[in-house]
């Protein structure tokens, strides 16, 4: 009569939405924090996601403008040297490098963060063609954007002459800008999103999240195109980040590269 176990008390993960046994501190499904800030529990991960990349770009950019009005007035010059733009894209890949280290917040460890926000497709092979068809569809992708801009007379003036070694430096940072920009929209949110929402809604969701932060309203639509293709590439890739990350870092790569090679 008595040989019923009492039932173990769980409760809903607000991240993957387990049931988590309500004693552990984390999920015991993808290692995030049952007791989130206060600011996640109120509005929601993705909600709670969004302020975080918000507030991130924000700092970035009080750090950014500033530094370049002083050095426009200082140099009486109102184009970017080569310096400066190169000091520009180096602090942006600082400051979302903080962006990673944000999402470990909500993280007891980084096995956890990384058993539940996954890198690499299993075997050797997959990894590799991951990265490859990334990598081609990234410049691909540029190809098709600098030339819609240029049609539309959108195109980023580039008047920053480069030498060829800043082409690593810019393809460096933009790895950087890649690895952390899809950890958080792909990786963090659109997954968290799609395992509640399903797979479409998600994905406009993430996309247009990632659309409203890039805070240049008239590249918004093709921000938002860009989010939703990298999260298709993010769901066919099995939620494995190495195929957007490599998509996206040449992406952004190829933005500075093409308008340089068109100028010549
Ligand atoms: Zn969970």
């Amino acid at each position: 009569m008595s040989g019923e176990p009492p039932a173990e008390k769980r409760v809903r993960c607000r991240n993957c939405g387990n049931m988590t046994p309500m004693y552990g501190k984390f999920c015991i499904y993808c290692g995030m924090k049952m007791l989130p800030t206060r600011i996640t529990q109120i509005l929601g991960i993705s909600v709670g996601a969004l302020l975080m990349s918000m507030g991130i770009l924000l700092i970035a950019s009080m750090i950014m403008f500033p530094m370049i009005a002083v050095y426009m007035i200082l140099m009486r010059t109102t184009e970017l040297s080569r310096e400066v733009f190169l000091t520009m894209v180096a602090l942006m890949a600082g400051s979302e490098l903080v962006m990673i280290l944000a999402i470990f917040f909500y993280f007891d460890n980084w096995r956890a963060l990384l058993t539940w926000i996954k890198m690499l497709p299993s075997g050797r092979s997959a990894a590799v063609r991951s990265i490859a068809l990334g990598s081609i569809g990234g410049v691909l992708c540029s190809a098709v954007v600098t030339f819609i801009a240029r049609c539309l007379h959108l195109g980023i003036e580039v008047e920053v002459q480069l030498v060829p070694t800043d082409i690593l430096v810019i393809f460096a940072a933009m790895l950087i800008v890649g690895l952390s920009e899809e950890f958080l929209f792909r990786g963090f949110m659109q997954q968290a999103l799609t395992l509640r929402l399903g797979f479409w809604k998600a994905l406009l969701i993430s996309s247009a999240v990632f659309a409203v932060v890039h805070v240049d309203v008239r590249i918004m639509p093709i921000i938002f195109a860009l989010g939703i293709l990298l999260g298709m590439v993010y769901e066919k890739s099995g939620r494995t980040l190495a195929a957007p990350m490599a998509f996206h870092a040449l992406y952004n790569t190829f933005q500075v590269i093409f308008p340089i090679l068109l100028s010549f």
